[in-house]
């Protein structure tokens, strides 16, 4: 069972990400962590996205291609996987397909967080992590202070570099004329899940469930 999980920086794809993964026993792979990660160690992986993290360019295809193919060995993908962030454009859509197709798998449904662009700045412009559970919260008009820590978890929380006006204005823009097609992309081939992702992270993650078991996808 493969799942991508699609949507605009900011439309709450990587907390939905955690959330289905959990429900349904998923491998949770977010393209975007494994290269944050990369960067906080320090290694050679970092050092050389680093850049196009901070500018809020994508990284290269070849090197995220890379990446991603080689976690997708990894033992725990075996039950299935969610991919949270990658494919980012339709050459990482259709490399995907084709490793997969190797393996006689396929992308079985991709699903589509719709936000709207307002809504979108507001939130990436408020929003702290947990670094232990990568869930997002909304600073609102109280942003959580440095002693806050995650309601869920109780971990750390902090903003990312890249969230900051004049990244997060590239990456939207980066987003629209790379990601967008993608969704069409998926479209074409009768996969797509388009989600209202606007109203409470609850509220979103039965949307996702529902649209999934209307397709007969899991039981429930
Ligand atoms: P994210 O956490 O998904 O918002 O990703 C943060 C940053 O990591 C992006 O702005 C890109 O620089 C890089 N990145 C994540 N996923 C990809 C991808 N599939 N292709 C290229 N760059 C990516």
């Amino acid at each position: 069972m493969y799942i991508v999980i699609i949507g605009a920086p900011g439309a709450g794809k990587g907390t939905q990400a955690v959330n289905i993964a959990k429900e349904m026993k998923l491998a949770h792979i977010a393209s975007g962590d494994l290269f944050r990660q990369a960067v906080e160690r320090g290694d050679e992986l970092g050092a050389r996205v680093e850049e196009y993290m901070t500018k809020g360019m994508l990284v290269p295809d070849e090197v995220t291609i890379k990446m991603i193919l080689q976690r997708l060995t990894v033992d725990d993908c075996g039950n299935g996987v969610l991919l949270d962030g990658f494919p980012r454009n339709i050459k990482q859509a259709k490399a995907l397909e084709d490793a997969l197709k190797k393996r006689d798998k396929a992308i079985d449904r991709a699903i589509y967080i719709e936000v709207s662009e307002g809504e979108l700045i507001n939130r990436l412009t408020n929003r702290w992590i947990c670094r232990q559970c990568q869930v997002a919260h909304q600073g609102g008009y109280n942003p959580p202070g440095e002693d806050e820590k995650c309601e869920l978890c109780g971990g750390e929380l902090y903003q990312r570099a890249d969230d900051n006006k004049e990244t997060i204005k590239k990456r939207l823009s980066v987003y629209f004329t790379d990601t967008m097609p993608v969704i069409e992309y998926y479209r074409q081939q009768d996969k797509l899940l388009e989600i209202d992702g606007e109203g409470s992270v609850e509220v979103i993650t039965g949307r996702i469930l529902n649209a999934l078991q209307k397709r007969e996808f899991i039981n429930k």
